[in-house]
């Protein structure tokens, strides 16, 4: 059990994908140079490579070393925000352009698993969005309608089959949505790696980016001891950014989300469907199983704050009342990540300067939308038409005291974890 901030807890123990690149140790010249080695990095270096140009990729620490090695493996098939959200938020033609490319986003990533082999427990059965309480049920038939009338394929279960489908009898219902499934999320993170590199793209890991400059059209970056000269340059550092010079950090709110795991074998009666769920609720419970028969609970909360120890004896309780036959499970790896939420709730794409983008802000959707995102990234970043992109890019801009509103919802996520599920 850990409250270490760079642990990667179960996923890094499970992972059957293995990965490692040396530090860069050479002044070199790119087409496209990307930093940070998440989905969206290691999409983009796949990606490029693929279309035959000359790319790098920079991380800082080890791939798979931000969120994308420790969230909770859901594929989802749009973002948090329903879609008539987005579209009041972006407009009817932009909003609806990206939930019907987000709609194809698990597409994307299971194809790109099957291609490339990556062994990450890929699992199809869709994901449960379960009813915490009548006002999530009104919520869940709000979405339902919303997603049917842009002909998704989702279904409404009602309270019988969700506890059939669950395990538990928790949840008043639940949506369901067969277009979504689960993976194990830092294997596929180092298997993209590996395409990537396959395919020709540099990788360098322990190579933190020091220093950005714009340099004729392209781009000069510096890592310790080394340059890169690039014509084209993405920062896809999210919300692990580690600054440096030439570049803001990215503008959103950082949310902290933990997950606990049991020892293997024990999730027979626990969504026996093998589907991926998560609730209604404010702060909200995840709950999935693994290859190995673990269950593995998640809830909002940062295990190096003062109230770490809230969050874990929450998560115990939890886990009896949902599942009274593992009532006392000891949980083997408990770990925890940093979202990047934006003020909208939406990813944004920065225009840095001459052929330079940063993309930050999937707002706790970052598998598909990550890999969505970098694959176009790339494509625009070597000279395919901008309107390839998901979201316009906007100019940089700064957020007002984003560290004070991240306190109060960890804040929040501590009160009411200290007070729930005591029964
Ligand atoms: C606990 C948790 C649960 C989540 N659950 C889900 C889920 O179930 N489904 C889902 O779709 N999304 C989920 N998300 C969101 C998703 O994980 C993220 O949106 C996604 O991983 C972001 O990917 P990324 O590549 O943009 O950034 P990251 O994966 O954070 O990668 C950024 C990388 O940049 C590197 N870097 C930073 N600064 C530098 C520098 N100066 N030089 C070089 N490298 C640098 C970092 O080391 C890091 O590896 C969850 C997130 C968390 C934390």
């Amino acid at each position: 059990m850990t409250g270490d901030p760079n642990s990667n807890g179960l996923w890094a123990v499970s992972a059957a994908e293995t990965f490692s690149a040396p530090a860069l140790t050479d002044d070199i010249s790119v087409d496209l140079a990307i930093i940070g080695g998440g989905f969206t990095g290691t999409a983009a270096a796949l990606a490029a490579a693929k279309a035959g140009a000359r790319v790098c990729l920079l991380e800082a620490n080890r791939i798979g070393h931000g969120g994308s090695g420790r969230n909770v493996g859901l594929v989802n098939a749009g973002l948090w925000l329903p879609p008539d959200t987005i579209t009041a938020q972006l407009g009817p033609e932009t909003g609806e352009r990206l939930s019907t490319l987000l709609a194809t986003a698990p597409d994307l990533v299971f194809d790109l698993i099957a291609e490339h082999a990556i062994a990450c427990e890929p699992v199809r059965s869709g994901t449960l969005h379960c009813a915490h309480a009548p006002s999530g049920l009104r919520d869940l038939q709000n979405r339902h309608a919303q997603l049917t009338a842009r002909g998704a394929p989702v279904s409404l279960l009602g309270d019988t089959e969700t506890a059939s489908r669950t395990g538990t009898d928790a949840f008043g219902g639940a949506l369901f949505d067969p277009r979504a499934g689960t993976i194990q999320p830092l294997a596929y993170n180092r298997g993209l790696a590996r395409a990537a590199q396959t395919a020709g793209a540099l990788i360098h890991e322990a190579t933190p980016v020091q220093r950005i400059a714009p340099d004729g059209e392209g781009w000069t970056l510096s890592a310790p001891g080394w340059t890169i000269r690039a014509g084209a340059m993405i920062m896809a550092t999210n919300a692990y950014h580690q600054p440096f010079r030439g570049a803001e950090t990215p503008p959103h709110l950082l949310v902290h989300f933990f997950q606990a795991a049991t020892a293997p074998g024990l999730a027979e009666q626990v969504v026996p469907g093998g589907e991926g769920l998560w609730d209604t609720a404010p702060v909200m419970t995840s709950l999935r199983t693994d290859a190995a028969g673990r269950v593995i609970l998640g809830a909002m909360g940062a295990l190096d704050h003062p109230g770490g120890g809230l969050h874990r004896g929450w998560a115990e309780r939890k886990l009896a009342r949902l599942f009274p036959h593992l009532k006392g499970t000891p949980f083997q790896q408990v770990w925890f990540g940093r979202i990047a939420m934006t003020p909208a709730h939406l990813p944004e794409i920065q225009r840095l300067g001459p052929n330079g983008l940063a993309v930050h802000g999937y707002s706790g959707r970052g598998i598909g939308p990550g890999t969505l995102f970098g694959t176009r990234l790339a494509e625009v970043s070597l000279g395919a038409d901008p309107s390839r992109l998901p979201v316009a890019p906007i100019a940089p801009y700064r957020l007002k005291a984003p560290g004070l509103r991240s306190t109060i919802f960890e804040t929040g996520a501590t009160a009411l974890h200290a007070v729930s599920a005591r029964f």
